[in-house]
């Protein structure tokens, strides 16, 4: 599969947000963010032109479309799906991200980053009500429960990142259940419980012209 090799830190500072892809060193003073606010390149410290209003969806586009590790085409067909089902489809474009494996696996913490929770999940770590998934697209519905296979317990990086989930909290609609290696979505989240700053208006604005 096709993927992006940049640093992943100059999509941060191109978006001047904190997309947290670096695991535990985005909460750290080695954020790059932190330490260098402007754009990456030869004008990143320039002075920046208006942006249209294109400009301004586009950038929201690409924002959203990086923070949750998507390419292009992979973001698009998400969207084309939020498009074609019932509600608002802005939210619903959401909670299709929101419900992503790779997603739920970073937001219960047992991954530091979804790159490294889509890495898990293809190398068969995880179980969706007990039974094997190794596809990070896979979507989650309310009420099932996310385990870590027996064996992969003891893998440090999972370790690692169970114990310093605190500093990056679990998401109010899913549930940890740290000492058993486990965790449960309680109800597919509301828009207010998804605190991220995106306006995704401004994408759903973008492809609908
Ligand atoms: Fe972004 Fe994390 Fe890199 Fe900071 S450390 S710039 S939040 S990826």
């Amino acid at each position: 599969m096709a993927r992006y090799k940049d640093s992943v830190c100059r999509q941060c500072r191109r978006e001047s947000v904190k997309l947290f892809l670096k695991g535990d060193r985005c909460f750290g003073p080695k954020c790059a963010l932190e330490r260098r606010q402007y754009s990456p390149g030869m004008h990143g410290q320039g002075r920046r032109s208006k942006t249209s209003e294109y400009g301004i969806q586009l950038r929201e586009k690409q924002k959203m479309k990086r923070m949750y590790g998507l390419l292009e085409k992979q973001f698009r067909n998400i969207f084309y799906l939020a498009d074609k089902g019932k509600g608002v489809t802005g939210d619903t474009l959401l909670k299709l991200l929101e419900t992503r494996l790779d997603t739920i696996v970073y937001r219960m913490g047992f991954v530091t980053s979804r790159a490294e929770g889509r890495q898990l999940i293809q190398h068969g770590h995880f179980r969706v009500n007990g039974k094997k998934v190794s596809i990070p697209s896979y979507r989650v519905k309310a009420g099932d429960e996310i385990t870590i296979k027996e064996k992969s317990q003891k893998i440090a990086r999972i370790i690692q990142s169970m114990e310093s989930h605190e500093r990056r909290g679990v998401a109010t609609w899913l549930e940890l259940d740290k000492n058993n290696f486990k965790g449960k979505v309680k109800a597919l989240p509301a828009r207010e419980e998804l605190t991220m700053p995106i306006q995704e208006q401004l994408v759903v604005e973008l492809y609908s012209k």
